[in-house]
């Protein structure tokens, strides 16, 4: 099965009618864009040295809440590769591919094949996929796939790089099974549901506070309803994502005599991460402590 997505007609007939894009200097490297955070570090990590990648989305900023510029748009132009998460992540995508991509350009929609529902009985798709460190990797072998595709010459630079990361996921995978085998408690209640897949892959249970998008406040009978819930289950801890106002978790930390520790949906860095040169394991090991430390493991 091919994970890459090929541009759809539309894209082709906005190129004819724009007309020829400038094309980059023959020496330069190939241009990948990606559009958030975790896919711009799996496409930093496959690419090396080999090509230039840029996130559309800037450090400090969280990808839900983001929208292209007209230059971002227009920069689009000048990719060999656009990498997205897709499964409703970037609501913007398509557009701007139909806009801007190059006939060449190749797309790659990196969470196809990979996403489930939100819940059961919904048809509302959960796009966390890069916070699972399995489907992680899959999302890795798509944008390999897609590096290959659109800069063929570099496919043994793309492979080599490719192994090496998938290896560092792997064994982040094996430090999640093993870190949150034995736990006091196995419910991580969120204020932002980014961690269903998670959850689902180390046999913890998702409690969450708010919907979908983080900055969605709940209404007072919400919140005393999640407050009902917390008492009755003795939540101890409460997780909040560092790129959020910390007010919700913290009313409800005070309300509940909780704890308030940070859990990382890494939809975004913050601009001190992005300075300490933090990528995804990082982050995600910061996560492992997080719920070690919240969930009481062994
Ligand atoms: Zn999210």
């Amino acid at each position: 099965m091919t994970r890459i997505h090929f541009l759809p007609l539309l894209a082709v007939l906005a190129f004819a009618v724009a007309g020829c894009p400038q094309s980059p200097a023959p020496d330069a490297k190939p241009l990948v864009i990606a559009s958030f955070y975790p896919m711009y570090d799996f496409a930093r990590q496959v690419a090396g040295h080999r090509a230039q990648v840029v996130s559309l989305v800037p450090p400090g900023v969280h990808g839900h809440d983001w929208e292209p510029s007209p230059q971002d748009v227009a920069r689009l132009r000048q990719a060999r590769v656009f990498v997205y998460n897709g499964a409703g992540f970037e609501p913007w995508a398509e557009k701007m591919i139909a806009e801007a991509a190059r006939p060449s350009t190749v797309v790659v929609a990196a969470s196809t094949g990979l996403a489930r529902a939100r819940s059961a009985g919904t048809s509302e798709v959960d796009p966390h996929i890069w916070l699972d460190p399995v489907l992680a990797q899959g999302e890795v072998e798509a944008i390999r796939g897609a590096l290959e595709q659109g800069d063929p010459a570099g496919k043994a630079v793309y492979d080599a790089n490719a192994r090496a990361f998938q290896a560092k996921l792997a064994a982040l995978h094996e430090r999640f099974q093993r870190g949150l085998r034995e736990c006091a408690r196995r419910e991580v209640v969120v204020t932002h549901t980014a961690f269903g897949y998670l959850a689902r892959r180390y046999q913890l249970e998702q409690v969450a506070v708010m919907g979908l998008a983080p900055e969605s406040e709940p209404s007072p009978a919400a919140l005393a309803h999640i407050v009902r819930i917390a008492r009755r289950r003795k939540v101890t801890t409460i997780f909040v994502e560092p790129l959020v106002n910390p007010r919700l978790g913290e009313t409800l930390a005070r309300e509940l005599g909780a704890k308030v520790l940070s859990l990382n949906p890494i939809e975004g860095v913050t601009a001190q991460e992005a300075a300490a040169g933090k990528g995804y394991a990082d982050l995600m090991a910061q996560n492992l402590e997080s719920l070690r430390a919240g969930l009481g493991c062994k």
